[in-house]
Formats: C-alpha cells, sequence, structure tokens
C-alpha cells in the first residue's frame, strides 16, 4: 500500500464546527480515524501548494459533544504527528480575548508564548513543569498575511475563570485564553516538531458578559474568521 504523503502542515482543531469552514474551503476530504479507539477524525488534500493533514478531537461517544481540552488535544496531537509525519503542527481555534488588552470579537492572534494557567503544584521540582511555560519563534510574515496579532496564550480546563486566574492574566499580559494550546505545545516539543497556533476571539474574559453566551453568540463570526486567518498563514508559511 501506498504511503499517503507527508505533510508540509497538520491542523489540529478541537471543535467540529471550527474546522468545516476550512475542510470546505480546500475541500480536503476525510480519511477516518487516527486510532480506532478514539473519535479523532483525519483529512487530506492541499492548499496553496502544501501537502495538508486536518485533525479534529471528534464528538466523545458518552457525552455527545467535541472532545474539547488538553487531555484529548495531548493524545490526538502526539498520534496525529506519529501517523502522518507533518513537518509543522498548526494549532487553529478559538478563544477568549482581553478587553485591556485592546482585543475585539473576531480578532485573531498568533501568540509566541503558551502556559497552563491552572497546573497550580507548589513543590519545587515541580512549579516550573505544571505552569508549562514555552515560547515559539514569531512568523511575521504569516501573521501579517492573516492580519493577526502576537500574543500570550494561557490554557486551562475551564471555559470559566477564578479571581486568582484574572490577576494572572494581568501580570503575565495574557492575550488568548483557551483549553488546548499548552497541551500541544508540549507534544510539539517533545517530538521537536515546529508549531504555530491561530485563535481568533469568541468572547471577552475580562467583560461582564457570560463567557458561555459571548461564545455561543460569536461563534459563526469568529469561525468564518479562522478560515481566512489560516488560508493566509498557510499561503504564507
Ligand atoms: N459552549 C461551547 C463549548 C465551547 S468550549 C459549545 O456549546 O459548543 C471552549 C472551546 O473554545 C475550547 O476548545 C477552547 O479552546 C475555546 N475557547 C473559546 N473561548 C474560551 C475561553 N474564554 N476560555 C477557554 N477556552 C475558550
Amino acid at each position: 500500500m501506498n504511503q499517503p504523503e507527508q505533510p508540509d502542515i497538520l491542523l489540529q482543531i478541537a471543535m467540529r464546527v471550527e474546522a468545516m469552514p476550512i475542510i470546505e474551503q480546500w475541500s480536503l476530504t476525510a480519511h477516518g480515524k487516527i486510532d480506532s479507539a478514539l473519535p479523532a477524525e483525519l483529512w487530506r488534500g492541499r492548499a496553496h501548494g502544501r501537502q495538508i493533514a486536518l485533525v479534529i478531537h471528534g464528538c466523545d461517544a458518552t457525552y455527545h459533544c467535541d472532545q474539547i481540552g488538553t487531555e484529548t488535544a495531548t493524545i490526538v496531537a502526539f498520534l496525529a504527528l506519529r501517523c502522518t509525519r507533518a513537518k509543522l503542527l498548526l494549532n487553529a481555534g478559538t478563544c477568549g480575548g482581553f478587553q485591556s488588552q485592546g482585543a475585539h470579537i473576531g480578532d485573531a492572534y498568533m501568540p509566541t508564548r503558551f502556559f497552563f494557567h491552572d497546573q497550580r503544584v507548589d513543590l519545587d521540582l515541580f512549579r516550573a513543569f505544571g505552569i508549562g511555560d514555552r515560547s515559539i519563534a514569531d512568523r511575521p510574515s504569516a501573521r501579517h498575511a492573516a492580519q493577526a496579532k502576537i500574543g500570550t496564550c494561557s490554557t486551562g480546563s475551564s471555559l470559566d475563570v477564578t479571581a486568582s486566574e484574572l490577576a494572572l492574566f494581568a501580570r503575565e499580559s495574557v492575550t488568548c485564553k483557551d483549553m488546548e494550546a499548552a497541551a500541544i505545545v508540549r507534544v510539539a516539543h517533545d517530538l521537536d516538531t515546529p508549531f504555530v497556533a491561530v485563535k481568533v476571539v469568541t468572547d471577552l474574559v475580562d467583560h461582564p458578559e457570560p463567557v458561555a453566551t459571548a461564545f455561543v453568540r460569536n461563534l459563526a463570526v469568529a469561525r468564518a474568521r479562522l478560515a481566512v486567518a489560516i488560508d493566509a498563514v498557510v499561503a504564507a508559511l
């Protein structure tokens, strides 16, 4: 059997609704699951002369929703990189943004710094491991092509926010709050694979409106903006 061509770029996207406009704009074709025990699904195709693979986390069989979050992000990143041997991993998705950092709904970010905000381990050897602070190279040409801002992304396992997390975000000038990126950048680092993230703001963390209400209202705008930004980034990378 022919080995499928090694992709130039593997896109990892947590939610199906975030991925569909991208799958449609490039007419990617479904290639089944990445592993028989997981719901994660793989697509393949070409865009801007590049070989593309795209993986979504898939629908949880018990809870009937996308398997968002760090646990699935880790295993999917690892398996999808191992099975595709992609040259670059691109995490695309939505995030919470911050009015205090000048964000508006629909703004695109390409963060260069990532960490976890809810892995608090107050023991000398494990404190830094829990925070998992990692930086990646800026890609100015791709970022300008996508009209995306540079920033810092903080990852955790909750959609809501605590007072101490808000204080941390202010201290560290966080621009994006999500539930996957810091976990994926860790895997990319372990597998020595270049990493890029593109995040579009669906809700404003430091705004009185509940996150869930804003997220649902703004998702359509954000996912369309994400597809445009991803097209520009892939053309420019
Ligand atoms: N309520 C939504 C579920 C969204 S969960 C629904 O009904 O479909 C949040 C997803 O979007 C995660 O994959 C996360 O990475 C991203 N996200 C968007 N805004 C976020 C925020 N404020 N905090 C954390 N993650 C956020």
